[in-house]
């Protein structure tokens, strides 16, 4: 029988598993990459022997990742080697105080005990609610298409979403269990993930509490790519043609259909196509007027998630005090918090974030030296300078150098930054967006932007701006969700 073609627009983790699991669905599969490597925000590069991660650095949810890979007779383990840090991570707090925190739950209690009395047990059952809300939500609800609430409709799963939190915001639901400010920054730090503040942010993501302290924080050997790798090999290996370099123009379509692409190496015709390039791209540069979901004005009013100051960078030395993962929170997120989401501006006193993945992994820096990876979120809209950019890298490091007594400066070998202009340029974000849209209550499920077109019958969308949100694996169950989306409205 003719096979179907589908043409998918971006090769990031949800046009990956878009494509994956069409070809599994008997598709004929093409993936049109503008980039000349695959990964979208996931790319990477390697220079003066260092090799970085370009975006995501955190490996949450391994299980979300093996039962991707199992779907197709596969385990993460024919791909790459997963490691899980202990200490999962650090906070560094004001005065130079540092504090690691333990991967096994009976030192983590210890640790909750010991800065407020009764957290330890307060933080399990925490947890347990948390685990309860994983269950629910990354099984069931991440994998709803949110094409109409009927989805939501069984008794049992409106009993869930009550019993989820979804109307209690996270900032509420964190102080009913914990007073101490260092444990509620602690718990409130994985939801900025989610690109929103924790009082905008429904109490049902304490999910991600569960991710990061129940299921831990992992490190693939070599880097964060070695997922790419492992999803670009499994594509092939199932027939789908990947296309770098290959920047889609166009969307052409005839009597209420797509019908092909124009892209910088010609015309290419499709059954199906799904869009997983930014979605606002897509709609304002793809598409022609008639053809869109949405207005300007629906685009303007959308909280986009943050954008980052990134910063790779290579040291001729190794740095004591600092662990794979570091959470610089010495300074007060209120005014930062509202340069970000209030009033956008650029930050005082910004909170950052800094990886060394040389300290888990000697493949990613020559011997004696190491890998940093700088990360300050800042908001998505900013004009932004070289001269900006300098000035918060020196803000910083020299930041890290007070904390850790050692001197950084003068021993960089390697540098690179990468901003607002790079997010637009590379990947053609909205506002430079680095992890798309915030997930807020008023965008959550059937009320964020529609992964199937309205005005186009076999056109579809799929990534961090549609169901189900940002990170990596709301992305990977993205393509998931859009791809059965495609089979049951084709065949
Ligand atoms: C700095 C940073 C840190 C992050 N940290 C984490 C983390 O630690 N853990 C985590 O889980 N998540 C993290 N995230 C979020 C996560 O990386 C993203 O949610 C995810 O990678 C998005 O995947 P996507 O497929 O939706 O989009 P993308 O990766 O952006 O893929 C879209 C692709 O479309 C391509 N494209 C655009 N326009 C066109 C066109 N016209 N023609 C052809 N191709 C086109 C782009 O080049 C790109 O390759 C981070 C993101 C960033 C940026």
């Amino acid at each position: 029988m003719h096979k179907k073609k589908a043409l998918v627009i971006g090769s990031g983790f949800a046009g990956l598993s878009a494509a994956i699991n069409l070809a599994a669905k008997n598709f004929d599969v093409t993936v049109l990459e503008k980039n000349t490597t695959i990964g979208g925000r996931a790319r990477h590069f390697s220079e003066s022997g260092f090799s970085f991660d370009m975006g995501p650095s955190w490996y949450w949810m391994p299980d979300v990742f093996e039962s991707f890979f199992n779907k197709f007779g596969k385990s993460v383990s024919d791909y790459y080697e997963l490691i899980r840090l202990d200490p999962s991570y650090q906070v560094v707090y004001e005065g130079g105080d540092f504090m690691p925190i333990p991967a096994k739950m009976t030192e983590l209690e210890s640790l909750f005990e010991s800065i407020e009395g009764g957290a330890g047990l307060r933080l399990r059952e925490f947890l347990k609610q948390a685990a309860y809300k994983y269950e629910v939500g990354i099984n069931k609800l991440v994998y709803k298409p949110g094409r109409s609430l009927t989805e939501f409709a069984s008794l049992k799963l409106l009993v869930d979403v009550v019993r989820m939190d979804v109307f209690q915001s996270m900032s509420k639901h964190v102080r009913k269990f914990f007073k101490h400010p260092k444990l509620i920054q602690l718990m409130e730090f994985p939801v900025l993930f989610l690109g929103a503040l924790p009082e905008n942010t429904p109490a049902l993501y304490s999910l991600m509490n569960y991710a990061d302290m129940s299921l831990g924080t992992w490190y693939p050997k070599g880097g964060m790519h070695k997922i790419v790798e492992a999803m670009g090999s499994l594509a092939e290996e199932m027939g789908v043609r990947l296309l770098t370099d290959h920047e889609v123009k166009k969307i052409n379509h005839q009597n209420g259909k797509a019908v092909s692409v124009d892209t910088n190496h010609g015309e290419i015709a499709a059954d199906v196509i799904i869009a997983g390039a930014d979605y606002h791209h897509v709609e304002t540069k793809l598409l022609d007027q008639q053809s869109r979901n949405y207005s300007d004005q629906y685009w303007q009013k959308r909280v986009m998630a943050p954008s980052s100051l990134l910063y790779y960078v290579g040291l001729n030395k190794k740095l004591d005090g600092l662990l794979h993962h570091n959470l610089f929170f010495d300074t007060d997120f209120t005014p930062h918090a509202h340069d970000i989401y209030t009033d956008p501006k650029w930050p005082e006193k910004p909170l950052f974030y800094a990886s060394l993945t040389s300290k888990t992994d000697d493949t990613v820096a020559p011997e004696g030296c190491e890998n940093l990876f700088l990360l300050i979120p800042v908001a998505p809209g900013l004009q932004e300078t070289e001269e900006i950019r300098e000035q918060y890298f020196n803000m910083i490091v020299k930041r890290m150098e007070e904390h850790t007594g050692q001197s950084i400066l003068k021993h960089i070998v390697y540098k690179r930054s990468f901003a607002h202009r790079d997010f637009v340029k590379d990947y053609n974000s909205f506002k430079g967006n680095a992890y798309g849209l915030a997930n807020t209550l008023t965008q959550t499920a059937i009320l964020k932007p529609s992964l199937k077109s309205k005005k186009l019958k076999n056109l579809y969308y799929t990534g961090q701006l549609t169901v189900p949100g940002p990170g990596v694996p709301p992305s990977l169950i993205s393509g998931i969700v859009v791809a059965d989306e495609v089979e049951k409205d084709m065949f």
